[in-house]
């Protein structure tokens, strides 16, 4: 059984989004962040962050994508705002890396960019820029 975040639209947690489930993508507390907060505001200020993966130890699905996984979810207007945000770079890699190799590449490139998190066929790196 799996959840669905109700602010980022992450479709894998594996526990309710209730009584202090954190969700890896956008780091929602539930039972806490919303008790302050609206999901609708929780989901804005995540993406006006640049709508970075949240969780540290739990790494993102392959080829995970923000964008795609708001769109999916139907939270249409904030991936649209997201995607004003995003450009595409070209990794000092390269191509052709394994996903995990992706991983520490997009680790190392934190210091300059705020989030780089999904992965065009090309091998380059989109990324969500702050605007
Ligand atoms: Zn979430």
């Amino acid at each position: 059984m799996t959840y669905v975040c109700p602010v980022c639209g992450y479709n894998r947690l594996h526990e309710a989004p209730t009584d202090h489930a954190i969700c890896p993508s956008c780091g929602t507390q539930f039972g806490y962040d919303d008790c302050t907060a609206s999901h609708e505001e929780l989901r804005d200020r995540w993406v006006a962050n640049g709508a970075r993966w949240w969780s540290p130890n739990t790494p993102p699905p392959p080829g995970w994508s923000a964008f795609e996984q708001l769109k999916r979810a139907g939270f249409v207007r904030a991936a649209e705002q997201l995607q004003d945000k995003t450009v595409e770079v070209q990794l000092p890699l390269g191509g052709g890396l394994i996903p995990s190799q992706r991983q520490s590449a997009a680790v190392i490139l934190q210091g300059s960019w705020v989030g780089a998190n999904s992965w065009s066929s090309s091998g380059n790196a989109q990324v969500q820029v702050a605007t």
